[in-house]
């Protein structure tokens, strides 16, 4: 008999959670005012918001940390981080950063200016929020195949090269450079094939525009080339990972993603130039080059997360959890972003709740629904995230409306899974019964998700 799959590791600490009634959870979505970002952790039974900075770290990465050097410069953890990411990406010059977006903002402070348009394969949210803080326009140029979730292609986050081309081609000289995320978030935490990062970065090259390369989930997007494109079986996912990004000009980070730290983030780039303008940035807001806001000690966690989860069986584990619990929504006819992307489920809130107008946020309104049903914490990845446009102040309802079930790393079982589906499925089964959704209270400016203020229509 063929043994089953079963996880790379074993659990050595635990953290207890705790389940809550119906009546209570009533009671404290109405209190966060229908927005699960104002739920109080303890609130939460299955907590499916984000898989970053939520990952369980290994014994050797909190035994590296009783090893971190806390001098305000020239630590020795800063060099143990630096070399691995050195190594891994292949860029000599590295700037420590607290958490991805302050890599954004590191960097973006000094490439990005008014009126510069920035292509990309779907701007991660705080991407696409530093770019339209400069007064810069952010374009979508991801494949059309992104769109249709129930397409099933292998590589659903590459990037429209005639999409990419007409924005470089009617820009001449606005583009600072172009924004590839791996694995594209946005669409579904969908990969992008080695050919297609490479095409992307030729094309931008011929147009005398850099790539910088949105990193978060570099190694899951490794495992997906490695599992689906010819040519790769055979490569490790760090020969895989230098392969990526050896045409790129620099890669910003978030390390709660693919280094499985709880914070932390840097900016690695193969430009002397770059490093040295950028550095002029870090100081400022993140403090001293060898530290960038984090603690000698979160340097060392890096480090070791980083080899780590460039590890096959690490990534197999992860990527196997994720397909566990689409087989269970396969099994319920739960319609989401096929195939199943490397961090997340994407449920597809319109195929959903067909009852409830778009203006009414079909997929805030299913985030709802799952809390209420069981205590399971997802996140809108839909129109209350889509924003309104910069300029007409309208809301933008031409993308995916989508509940994103996130799946922290090394965290939970797969019956936690089965609780997970469980629960979406009992929502589905009394769909028909859900003809209203939700309405605007109050909300910010910009990155309005996190804040907004919402009532039950
Ligand atoms: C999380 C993320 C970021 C921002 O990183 P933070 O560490 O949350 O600041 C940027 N891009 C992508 C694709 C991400 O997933």
């Amino acid at each position: 008999m063929k043994l089953p799959f079963a996880e790379s590791w074993k659990i050595k600490m635990v953290e207890p959670i705790r389940k809550s009634t119906r009546e209570e959870r009533e009671q404290w979505l109405k209190e966060a005012h229908y927005n699960v970002f104002q739920l109080k952790s303890e609130q939460v039974y299955i907590d499916l918001l984000t898989d970053s900075g939520t990952g369980a770290m290994s014994d050797r990465q909190w035994a590296a940390m009783m090893l971190g050097d806390e001098s305000y410069a020239g630590a020795t953890s800063f060099y143990r981080f630096e070399h691995m990411v050195q190594t891994i990406f292949g860029m000599p010059y590295v700037i420590p950063t607290h958490q991805g977006r302050a890599a954004e903002n590191v960097l973006f402070s000094l490439l990005v200016k008014e009126g510069h348009v920035v292509p990309g394969n779907a701007h991660f949210d705080t991407t696409k929020g530093h770019i339209e803080a400069r007064k810069a326009k952010a374009i979508d140029v991801t494949c059309d195949e992104a769109h249709n979730t129930q397409l099933e292609v292998p590589f659903k986050g590459n990037v429209s090269l005639e999409k990419l081309e007409q924005v470089l081609d009617e820009n001449k000289g606005k583009v600072p450079f172009m924004v590839l995320t791996v694995t594209n978030n946005t669409v579904g935490g969908q990969p992008v094939s080695m050919a297609n990062i490479k095409a992307t970065c030729r094309l931008c090259h011929r147009y005398g525009v850099p790539v910088v390369m949105d990193s978060a989930r570099f190694a899951e997007n490794a495992y997906f080339i490695k599992t689906r494109e010819e040519g790769y079986a055979d490569k490790t996912i760090k020969e895989i990972a230098l392969e990526m990004f050896a045409e790129a000009d620099a890669a910003t980070m978030s390390a709660k993603k693919d280094a499985v730290v709880n914070m932390g983030g840097f900016i690695a780039t193969r430009h002397k130039e770059w490093y040295d303008g950028a550095k002029g940035f870090c100081i400022p807001f993140e403090g001293y080059v060898t530290y960038g806001g984090l603690n000698g000690r979160d340097l060392n966690a890096i480090a070791q997360g980083l080899d780590e989860n460039t590890e096959f069986d690490m990534l197999d584990t992860r990527i196997q959890q994720v397909r566990h619990l689409a087989a269970r929504l396969d099994e319920y006819g739960i319609p989401y972003q096929r195939p199943a992307g490397g961090h997340a489920i994407f449920v597809d809130a319109d195929k959903v709740l067909t009852h409830v107008p778009k203006e009414e946020f079909p997929a805030q309104t299913l985030t709802c629904e799952l809390y209420l049903e069981a205590g399971v914490r997802a996140c809108e990845i839909g129109y209350m995230l889509a924003d309104r446009d910069p300029v007409t102040r309208e809301n933008r309802f031409g993308g995916l409306d989508l509940l994103r079930l996130a799946i922290p790393r090394r965290v939970y079982t797969n019956n936690h899974m089965d609780v997970i589906a469980a629960a979406l499925k009992n929502v589905y089964d009394r769909r028909e019964q859900v003809t209203r959704g939700v309405a605007i209270e109050w909300e910010a400016p910009l990155m309005r998700h996190f804040t907004v203020q919402l009532k039950r229509l």
